[in-house]
């Protein structure tokens, strides 16, 4: 069925689309709703039925393809960098599984308890998460790169009986310790995990506290024949909680369900990720971020494909190491972020003409606008598609995006794409909230019922849900995105940025993506990073840091001088002169999560002389010290 039909049908007739998507997954008893939508702005799908994630993902391709790989882990985190590989077929994964959930029963887990899993990229974690699955515990991922407060926080929110956790993580060939973080964490926080189970990878050393920690080898060993039959959970019961990233505030625990995640999941690696089993899918985000839940452990899977997981940089060995994976596993889809592939678009193109790479057919990228240029670039180099993709952790899966799984529907450059099947979006006006006129900026909102697949609640706190995500636009009942967005006369939608990200010039509000955008389009810009800044007189300033192309061209004083006044006059040219920043700053690195996202709060809060707040996220803390040296020099 083309895209247009399809759309249409999902959301003029959703209870018969989703019925009919709920085929693509095993049920173990039948669902008697489709959807039950008495108590808006909350929805249930497909109540009343039994199903599991781990079933579908593993269980269900043992006859059909058990000896064909599911789990294909690759390291480059070794000492001379090497790749070193463990694969994993569908039925040694499911012997794998059943002994790692043979071991947390025996820790006292049970339906409903919540594990916090906090680990480094290694097969163990996909394995404990989908051991969580199977006997219906609610996983708590926790990015292994958050440090000892923010970590406390989660085990305080999420209450798990259960971490899983290991001695090291390692970047860059350097081992990363996580058990000290890990005691100092449950130091912190209120909640007492009763056990903490740790995989021994020989990087770091580790004290163990009597009773509390536990060797997951030498249980392992315990438990090497186990068989742990699946646990059917009705669908609307929890199956992890995830905290979003934090860009913007306090990170929230996006809960999400069995039924309906699993069939969202389904559904989008038909129409979107073209998936097929016995194919080889490739993600290169974390699974602490949503990206890895959905598209790193059960998407693929539960389609059938094998997925890889890998621990290590772009660039390390070489910026050809994904290359290499590509033509060695003979990878079809993959999946990353457009600030993995500026990294290496830093590098020599002829990483990429080295490998063999015809068994690729579609690069997807999400997390953050992806601007034309690095489109452009990645597409002709690879000779693939370069498929955008919006969506948020609340979401669970893409929100815009192009169906390339029901036709050719061509992608826009600097959009997303178009709404993905059950996501009845608009953008709306933020004062009246009425819809916008074609290519007017309002706030990016979806209609309630939101689809299967898309967040439940606020883990332990609906109050909070209803309040931020279905409160702003007074009797609408509208899930706020808080992007700012546009949507073009064919229907395609232009994501513009965070509400939370505008500043006030003056009485006038000003989008700082824009101006970043602007900015960009000057010759020497990389990249750019614009925040609001107090100020006495206009109320706020946008101020500009930018990582300029050619550093040589901005040694000087005088250069730099030259080039602020250019890109002020860019500025006031495309956007007017209120728009104009009040400073333009040359670094020579911008301050980043690990999942690429700018730092605006914290740049701003250096800006303004104030504390720059939880940094655990950050990529690289020099770039902290590039703004204040910027600000004093
Ligand atoms: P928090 O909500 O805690 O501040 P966060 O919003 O950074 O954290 P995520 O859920 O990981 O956490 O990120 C979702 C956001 O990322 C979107 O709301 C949007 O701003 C941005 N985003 C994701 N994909 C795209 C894309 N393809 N194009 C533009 N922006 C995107
Ligand atoms: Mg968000």
């Amino acid at each position: 069925m083309r895209y247009a039909e399809l759309y249409e049908r999902s959301v003029t007739d959703p209870q018969s689309y989703w019925a009919e998507q709920a085929q693509l997954i095993d049920w173990h008893a039948p669902f008697s709703q489709v959807l039950d939508a008495s108590r808006p702005p909350f929805a249930k799908w497909f109540v009343g039925g039994q199903t599991n994630l781990c079933h579908n993902a593993i269980d269900r391709w043992l006859e059909t393809q058990g000896d064909l790989p599911a789990l294909i882990a690759v390291s480059t985190e070794t000492a001379d960098a090497a790749p070193a590989e463990k694969i994993y077929s569908f039925r040694e994964l499911h012997a794998e599984v059943q002994r790692s959930a043979a071991i947390m029963l025996s820790l006292g887990v049970t339906r409903g308890d919540r594990v916090l899993i906090y680990m480094p990229m290694i097969a163990e974690a996909t394995i404990a998460m989908l051991a969580c699955a199977r006997i219906g515990a609610i996983h708590s991922v926790v990015f292994g790169g958050f440090a000892a407060n923010s970590l406390a926080t989660r085990i305080d929110d999420a209450r798990p009986k259960l971490v899983v956790s290991a001695d090291a993580g390692s970047r860059n060939g350097k081992a990363i310790p996580y058990k000290p973080l890990l005691d100092d964490a449950i130091r912190l926080a209120k909640h007492q995990p009763r056990h903490v189970l740790l995989v021994d990878r020989g990087l770091a050393p580790m004290t163990l506290v009597q009773g509390r920690d536990l060797d997951y080898a030498s249980l392992r060993e315990q438990h090497l024949d186990a068989q742990v039959p699946v646990t059917w959970l009705e669908s609307n019961e929890i199956s992890y909680i995830l905290y979003t990233s934090g860009t913007t505030g306090i990170p929230k625990g996006v809960q999400r369900d069995v039924g309906g995640y699993a069939v969202a999941l389904a559904s989008s690696m038909q129409t979107i990720f073209c998936g097929k089993p016995g194919e080889v899918y490739f993600s290169t985000s974390d699974i602490g971020w949503v990206v890895g839940h959905s598209y790193i452990v059960y998407g693929p899977l539960i389609a059938g494909m094998a997925t890889i997981m890998y621990e290590g940089l772009p660039v390390r060995p070489d910026a050809g190491i994904w290359w290499s994976m590509v033509e060695k596993y003979r990878v079809t889809r993959m999946f990353s972020a457009p600030t993995a592939v500026r990294v290496l678009k830093k590098q020599a193109p002829e990483f990429m003409k080295k490998y063999d790479l015809s068994s690729l057919k579609a690069l997807y990228l999400a997390g953050e606008p992806l601007d034309e240029t690095t489109s452009q670039w990645i597409s002709s180099a690879l000779g693939v598609p370069v498929i955008d993709n919006y969506w948020q952790t609340e979401s669970g899966w893409p929100i815009l995006s192009i169906a390339r799984g029901t036709d050719d529907s061509p992608t826009r450059l600097g959009s997303p794409g178009v709404p993905m099947p059950g996501y009845k979006v608009r953008v709306i006006d933020e004062s009246t909230g009425d819809t916008c006129a074609a290519n007017r900026k309002g706030v990016v909102v979806i209609d309630w019922p939101l689809p299967p697949g898309c967040m439940q609640t606020v883990y332990g706190d609906d109050a909070r849900y209803v309040d931020t995500y279905w409160s702003r636009f007074g009797g609408q009942q509208v899930y706020s995105t808080f992007d700012w967005g546009i949507r073009d006369e064919d229907g395609y939608y232009f994501i513009l940025g965070r509400t939370d990200d505008v500043i006030n010039v003056a009485g006038h509000r000003l989008g700082t993506r824009e101006i970043e955008e602007s900015i960009s389009s000057h010759p020497n810009v990389s990249e750019v990073a614009v925040v609001g800044v107090e100020d006495k007189l206009k109320g706020q300033v946008a101020v500009a840091f930018v990582v300029p192309r050619n550093a040589d061209a901005v040694a000087t004083p005088q250069a730099r001088q030259a080039f602020e006044a250019e890109v002020m006059g860019v500025v006031d040219r495309q956007l007017g002169t209120v728009a104009r920043p009040a400073r333009v700053h040359c670094i020579g690195l911008l301050p980043k999560t690990r999942s690429g996202k700018l730092l605006r709060r914290a740049i701003q809060a250096i800006c303004e002389g104030r504390d720059a707040g939880d940094l655990t996220t950050i990529e690289d803390p020099a770039s902290l010290q590039q703004i204040r040296a910027a600000l004093a020099g």
